[in-house]
């Protein structure tokens, strides 16, 4: 008689099938402290600079050189207000490695272009360009706030945010009706909407009087008035449209977030969550929270940039030991979000492979395109290693993969982690509607993926 050899499977089983009733609350209450820091970070410097106030309510310190880098220090390194790394020392030397988790802060948007200002029919407009990979179609109709900052001719900076609080009046990219849609419908989803036309209203009203430009007249009055700027101001500026706004429970059971910028602020609060709430690791714990990795990870705030380095040797050189000889023990999860699979879109994935909401934190061993290009191809030593952290703190979780092959890809920053020779695997978390200005997660997964980080700091 054939019997099912049921040890022999790989089963994988609901979140909540798994876990106890004491673990949901804990779910429920991370969920909090996650949705504040969405609606306190909408651009990386608000990420950077809420990420600081929160480390320093946690005991870090600014690292200066010549601090004592000994175990259980707290330090933070700030680049330049854009990209952030913290790090608690642990007991063993750097030159045994780190455990490294990495994550982003910059999500897609419209970013203001330089010389933004102008009127077009009475109506005072912003030009903008668009930053990261975006669906434009789901930019236009949409309530955005403008966030920012201007640096005045003398350096000085004035912060912009305008949009958020419900007293604030918000800004919106217009779009054609259906009823004069004959030839816009014609055309493909990626052609009906041009990066140029993404154009944001501003203003209607005109200065008294005579003039050629009364309604941008009156927005510069306005902006001088509430900022003390000048439209000259704006060539030093760098200010971003995001969908207006806060975080919002999803679904009859709250089970679901649904925000702005999940990717990858969902990993990225899962790490700094977890950095504070370790004791002294045996390897020293650091948490990246990068820039401009929806661009390429390029730049001097990107994940490429030497600044990461830079710290890591002062740490290093401060316990007398080789930076080289840290990151070739060292250890990297690339915390990012990967997709979640749509019934909606069940075509374009592979349902054995692909992450699922509500499956935990999914790990992926590879990312790119088409031949994996472009991926940085993760051992399955590094896997089964996780296998056991992940076990052993009862972390539930999945593997992962975008998509069907050849149907399109993605990087995250693991390469440039493993470019540097460190040991490095993508994981984070399911997101459905990934990039658009709305995305949404499972409060489990986050959960999970804070779990995931956790045990990947007590890696000894
Ligand atoms: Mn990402
Ligand atoms: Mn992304």
């Amino acid at each position: 008689m054939y019997k099912m050899s049921k040890e022999l499977y790989y089963e994988q089983k609901h979140i909540s099938d798994i876990i106890c009733d004491e673990e949901k609350a804990a779910a429920a209450e991370y969920s909090k402290g996650y949705m504040a820091f969405l609606d306190n970070g909408k651009t990386e410097r608000e990420c950077v600079s809420y990420a600081i106030e929160l480390a320093k309510a946690n005991g870090f310190v600014e690292y200066a050189p010549g601090m004592e880098v000994v175990p259980g220090a707290k330090f933070y390194r700030n680049n330049r207000d854009k990209a952030l790394v913290l790090a608690v020392i642990g007991t063993e030397k750097l030159d045994r490695g780190c455990n490294i988790a990495g994550a982003h802060i910059d999500s897609p948007r419209l970013d203001l272009k330089q010389n933004p200002l102008y009127e077009d029919s009475e109506m005072a407009l912003f030009k903008t360009h668009y930053y990261g990979g975006i669906k434009k179609y789901q930019w236009v109709t949409l309530p955005l706030a403008l966030h920012g900052v201007v640096i005045k001719k003398d350096g000085t900076k004035v912060v912009i945010n305008i949009g958020e609080d419900e007293t604030d009046p918000v800004f919106v990219v217009t779009d054609l009706l259906p009823h004069l849609g004959a030839d816009q419908n014609k055309k493909s989803l990626g052609e009906a909407f041009t990066g140029e036309n993404l154009n944001i209203l501003v203003g209607s009203t005109p200065v008294s009087g005579e003039g050629a430009s009364r309604m941008k007249d009156l927005v510069l009055q306005m902006l001088n008035e509430k900022y003390g700027i000048v439209e000259e101001d704006f060539l030093s500026a760098e200010i971003e449209a995001v969908p207006a706004g806060k975080a919002r429970y999803t679904g009859f059971d709250r089970s679901l977030i649904t925000a702005y910028g999940h990717d990858d602020r969902s990993c990225s609060y899962a790490e700094l969550k977890a950095i504070f709430d370790i004791d002294t690791p045996v390897k020293t714990a650091v948490c990246i929270l990068s820039d401009k990795e929806e661009v390429g990870s390029d730049g001097v705030s990107g994940m490429q940039s030497a600044d990461f380095e830079y710290f890591m040797e002062e740490l290093c050189d401060a316990q007398g030991v080789k930076l080289r000889h840290c990151f070739a023990n060292s250890f990297c999860l690339s915390a990012d979000v990967c997709n979640a699979f749509d019934p909606n879109f069940p075509e374009v994935s592979e349902k054995r492979n692909n992450g699922k909401i509500n499956y935990g934190i999914a790990l992926m061993k590879y990312t790119g395109a088409r031949g994996k290009s472009g991926s940085s191809d993760a051992s399955p030593e590094i896997i089964a290693m996780l296998r056991r952290q992940f076990g052993e703190a009862e972390v539930v979780w999945q593997m992962a993969a975008l998509g069907k092959v050849d149907q399109g890809g993605g990087g995250t920053i693991a390469k440039f982690m493993a470019n540097r020779n460190i040991d490095t695997i993508d994981a984070g978390i399911p997101v459905l509607s990934m990039h658009a200005p709305f995305e949404t997660v499972s409060v489990y997964d986050c959960y999970m993926t804070y779990k995931g980080v956790k045990a990947v700091y007590g890696i000894k």
